[in-house]
């Protein structure tokens, strides 16, 4: 089989495919209060253009697919994508990164069309601090979409936690507990300087929440599966797994193996750069499968080397939705 490798050696078998990079939520670090600069429908790549795409990633060694957004649940007709992405020769892990806002309502459909993965943003298990970190008093229909998810089959489920200085960084432990008690996998995850919400999000380094949290609940240095960025800690009889993504203070690019489309069918090279493949418009302008293979291997060449959020906060003026998550 082909591998895709960059210019550094890495391999890239991982696609974050954005779906949408609208949402239903405004967390206070991602889209801005009022923001209304959505990508027109019409750029958002359709679902014949999103098969054909992935269907050449597939054939370039890129077998991991993540749906993701924006929030991707509220596209239309999602479980039909999924199945169609699922049945993909190549393709043997698609997974989905959601607010589970509507997954209630979808979690079964999803888990038959074949997504296996889930992985769920909650920053606060406290209703008063989730809607005002997120804009939108919904814990409870949340936890209703966790619940559906577990029912559904999706394993493993991992909870994704943004930690915010003074908002909810005093409820790591509360969320450690939430999630032994549900046989859910935590992630800790430092705020990025993406856009003027990333960047004024009240950033707290995870070295000293991890040594916190490693002393309280007696965990051991550990491996989760996923070649993702988060580094873990496990309980001692291995049940209970808690990871840390630390993009600012221990960044991980030289494991990267991953690139993302956004919704308008822009192929982000590095969440913290600029450099990007318009992938739409050689699509439209009809370019054929073997076009869109070499165009895609030639922009893998020039992935860069690392993100630069320590070094030039100020850089990325995209929040985190348009590129997506
Ligand atoms: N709506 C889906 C969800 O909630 O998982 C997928 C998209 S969301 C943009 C993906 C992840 O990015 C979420 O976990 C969110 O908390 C995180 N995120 C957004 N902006 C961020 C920022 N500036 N720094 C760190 N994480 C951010």
């Amino acid at each position: 089989m082909t591998t895709l490798q960059d210019s550094f050696g890495r391999n890239i078998e991982y696609l974050r495919l954005s779906v949408t990079d609208k949402c239903d939520l405004r967390c206070s670090y991602c889209i801005p209060k009022g923001f209304n600069d959505f990508e027109a429908p019409a750029h958002w790549l359709s679902f014949d253009e999103i098969e054909r795409v992935v269907a050449v990633f597939a054939r370039l060694g890129v077998a991991r697919i993540r749906l993701t957004g924006g929030e991707p649940l509220t596209r239309a007709r999602i479980p039909e994508l999924a199945q169609r992405l699922r049945a993909l020769s190549g393709v043997n892990d698609l997974s989905l990164s959601t607010n589970a806002t509507l997954l209630s309502r979808y979690a079964s459909d999803l888990f038959a069309a074949g997504v296996s993965r889930l992985n769920v943003s909650l920053d606060s298990l406290d209703a008063p601090r989730f809607a005002c970190i997120t804009g939108r008093d919904c814990l409870p229909q949340v936890l209703e979409g966790l619940t559906a998810g577990k029912l559904a089959g999706f394993s493993p489920i991992k909870i994704n936690m943004v930690v915010l200085g003074g908002e909810n960084e005093h409820e790591v432990e509360r969320m450690v507990e939430f999630c032994m008690e549900h046989d859910f996998i935590l992630r800790l995850i430092e705020t990025m300087p993406m856009g003027d919400t990333g960047r004024n999000a009240s950033y707290v380094s995870l070295q000293a929440v991890r040594q916190r949290l490693q002393k309280r609940f007696g965990l051991i240095d550990g491996v989760v599966s996923g070649g993702g960025p988060a580094r873990y800690l496990q309980s001692v009889d291995g049940s209970f797994s808690l990871g840390f993504i630390t993009p600012i203070s221990q960044h991980f690019c030289d494991t990267c193996n991953r690139v993302r489309l956004s919704a308008d069918g822009i192929l982000y090279l590095c969440l913290g750069q600029e450099d990007t493949l318009d992938l739409r418009s050689l699509l439209r302008d009809g370019i054929d499968d073997a076009g869109l293979e070499a165009a895609i291997c030639a922009a893998i060449a020039r992935k860069p080397e690392r993100h630069e959020f320590k070094e030039q906060p100020g850089k990325i003026v995209r929040i985190m939705s348009q590129t997506g998550g």
